[in-house]
């Protein structure tokens, strides 16, 4: 097995026989920094989750997943969080869709009324339900740059207008299905991004898919516009690192301290929750 990447929360590697490898670590990132305090089992719920909902969309678009058994000479460790997949040509397009307004969303609706060229109206807060969920792709930047927002006509310009109309088809009925079945039980899926990719011509979803790493999950049951929402993953951790407990001066510039057990307890019990609400399956 040859180590071919490594990102902020996966590592992969090649098979022999050009099969790819993804094992997702532990790690958990806040506020831009990846911590040092991993959440156990974190990438084996996330990896988990994204195989369910392959499954689930295996209608809408086909997926990378060949096996989920250990390749040989695996280390036991990565039972669990390990996949093994079909090497994409990944398309350089994060294909991003949101039925609600936050984060980079608002601030480029803030300062232009649009998103990614698209026009909305006036008068939305930051937790703001759209009238329809949009596609608001952004670059694909290299380790350490930030994405920036695409417009339409920018993603066709890179890769042909056939291939834009499919990434945006494909990516607003995979937010679709995530949104609908999220509200059934109770979580609002308020963005997702995913990576497609081909394979001899044809469009395959690779990377991972609808996990709260790659979405903002809300609880339904406190959706407030005109504030940030809580996420269903994570607001232990800003929590706690914002709060004087912390000691963490987040402009200062200095990484976030290490993770009380508490909140690492916490934290990986909302995980588990995430995972146990969207399946409807027992975790462990
Ligand atoms: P980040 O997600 O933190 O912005 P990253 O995407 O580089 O950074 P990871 O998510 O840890 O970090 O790494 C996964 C990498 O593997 C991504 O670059 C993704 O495009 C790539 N990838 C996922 N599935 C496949 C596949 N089937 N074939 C080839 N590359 C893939
Ligand atoms: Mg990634």
């Amino acid at each position: 097995m040859k180590h071919v990447h490594s990102g902020k929360v996966r590592d992969l590697y090649e098979l022999p026989d050009g099969d790819l490898v993804i094992v997702a670590r532990d790690t958990i990132s806040a506020y831009d920094y990846v911590l040092d305090t991993p959440i156990p089992d974190k990438g084996a719920i996330l990896t988990q989750l994204s195989l369910w909902w392959f499954d689930r969309l295996a209608d809408v678009v086909p997926n990378h997943v060949v096996s989920t058994e250990l390749p040989e000479g695996a280390p036991v460790e990565w039972a669990g969080r390990a996949v093994v997949v079909r090497k994409l040509e990944m398309v350089p397009v994060e294909c991003v869709a949101r039925g609600y307004l936050t984060g980079g969303g608002l601030k480029d609706y803030r300062a232009t009324g649009e998103v990614c060229g698209i026009a909305l109206p006036a008068g939305l807060e930051d937790g703001s339900r759209l009238p329809e969920p949009i596609f608001t792709p952004t670059t694909k930047a290299d380790v350490g740059g930030h994405d920036l927002p695409m417009t339409y006509a920018e993603v066709e310009g890179k890769v042909g207008g056939a291939l834009a109309g499919r990434l945006r088809e494909i990516t607003l009925e995979v937010y679709r299905r995530g949104a609908e079945l999220g509200l059934e039980r109770g979580v609002i899926v308020a963005d997702t991004k995913i990576e497609l990719g081909l394979r001899d011509g044809e469009l395959v979803l690779g990377d991972e898919v609808l996990t709260p790493d790659s979405s903002r999950f809300w609880p339904a049951d406190r959706w407030a516009p005109g504030r940030s929402q809580p996420s269903f993953d994570k607001q232990y951790v800003r929590d706690w690192l914002t709060s004087p407990a912390s000691g963490w001066d987040q402009a200062s510039g200095e990484a976030p301290p290490p993770l009380p057990p508490e909140v690492v307890e916490q934290t990986r019990a909302k995980y588990i929750e995430a995972y146990e609400r969207l399946t409807g399956r027992q975790w462990g």
